[in-house]
């Protein structure tokens, strides 16, 4: 079989924050509603699409989206509800397809390469997407294509509330008209230095060279250019096979200090929360192992709501290690692990304790890009420094 002949679905919740709010409360439906800090330092989390019509989107500082739309309804939002609803969907799918992979929180792709043959894929989208509407109750899109880029564009077109089948024939005319704006990963800077080229249809960057591309924006430039061509060769990675990250620590000496231990996974965790969003990436789960003396290792896992945020997985990781550290024996090792990873960032603003904290961290964050990770830690990890 050759590569081109996948076929990929992409789902994605319709304003999924908003969804959730609405089915909370039906009052909200129809109107203006912005989730997000609510604070004027606040950021929009998302907000329906009444709301996007008077220009407001995500990641827009809650300032301006309140000057753009003064009448909407401001929504705090909570990550516990989102983070429900998602594994709902997910679940849902998980039951009736054979490859999932979840993207982000309110979106997956579905390989449904092979089983073409027994189902008509279409038919098979459109009950999938029926099933979800019926039992959950919230509002999804989905596009049918040959491969996730494809599909994702696909989706982002027919939305909201839409479905819609690209097959290979198609692909090239449906993409040459779109702006190149349109293909996921494209960023701010790189429009604009393409659009001062000239180039702002995703039909003209089929017309430049990828060598040219190559030398203008590196490895980034062939694969957009890839992209603009159809061709995405990256495959749908079941969910149970998704990344995670971890850190261990092996002691000099078997120790008994619990409250070294908590240091060290205060700082572990601190580190992995970092790695987490400079990846834009969320972590549902959290798992602490230790390691005794005599080599016996145990573990202790909990699922958590949708997070990057420091204090709220630091907070789980010693919980678990008091959960888990039940015999007052000589410990060797303590190792964390954060998985059940998805794409998302901007969502961020949501978690936070408060919004002084998102601001600390983003601070914090760009400090460790310029220096190191070590550059700056939470005085918590130092706890003798603050005369605890
Ligand atoms: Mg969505």
């Amino acid at each position: 079989m050759q590569l081109a002949d996948k076929h990929i679905i992409h789902m994605d919740q319709d304003a999924f924050f908003v969804s959730v709010e609405i089915k909370k409360d039906s009052r909200l439906a129809g109107k203006a509603v912005i989730i997000g800090g609510l604070s004027d330092r606040g950021v929009v989390s998302s907000c329906s699409y009444e709301a996007r019509k008077f220009g407001v989107h995500s990641a827009m500082p809650m300032r301006m989206a309140r000057q753009l739309c003064p009448h909407a309804i401001f929504v705090k939002g909570s990550m516990d509800d989102y983070s429900y609803y998602s594994h709902q969907v997910t679940e849902l799918l998980q039951e009736r397809v054979p490859i999932l992979e979840k993207a982000s929180i309110d979106e997956h792709y579905i390989d449904m390469t092979g089983m073409d043959r027994f189902f008509g894929c279409m038919k098979f989208a459109q009950e999938l997407r029926k099933t979800i509407l019926d039992q959950i109750g919230l509002p999804i899109s989905f596009g049918l294509s040959i491969n996730k880029t494809v599909s994702k564009i696909v989706t982002n077109e027919c939305k909201p509330n839409g479905e819609k089948e690209v097959s290979k024939p198609e692909v090239q005319p449906f993409l040459n008209p779109l702006s190149i704006k349109k293909i996921p990963g494209l960023g701010d800077s790189t429009f604009i230095k393409l659009s001062e080229m000239g180039v702002r249809k995703i039909h003209t960057l089929t017309q430049i060279p990828p060598d040219l591309m190559f030398k203008i924006l590196g490895q980034n430039g062939l694969s957009l250019w890839q992209k603009a061509n159809g061709i995405d060769l990256s495959p749908v990675v079941p969910y149970r096979e998704q990344k995670s990250i971890g850190k261990q620590s092996t002691f000099d000496s078997d120790s008994m200090d619990v409250a070294g231990m908590k240091v060290l996974l205060t700082d572990m965790v601190t580190k992995l929360a970092f790695e987490l969003r400079q990846q834009h990436k969320l972590t549902a789960c959290v798992t602490v192992t230790i390691r005794y003396a005599n080599f016996e290792t145990v573990t202790q896992q909990a699922k958590i709501p949708y997070t990057s945020l420091d204090s709220i997985l630091i907070t789980k990781a010693k919980e678990l290690f008091d959960k888990v550290y039940q015999k007052r024996m000589l410990l060797r090792l303590v190792g964390v692990k954060l998985s059940h990873l998805v794409g998302g960032y901007e969502q961020i603003s949501l978690y936070g304790p408060s919004e002084k904290m998102y601001n600390l961290y983003q601070r914090m964050d760009k400090i460790r890009n310029l220096y190191g990770t070590d550059a700056v830690r939470l005085a918590t990890v130092f706890p003798d420094k603050i005369g605890r």
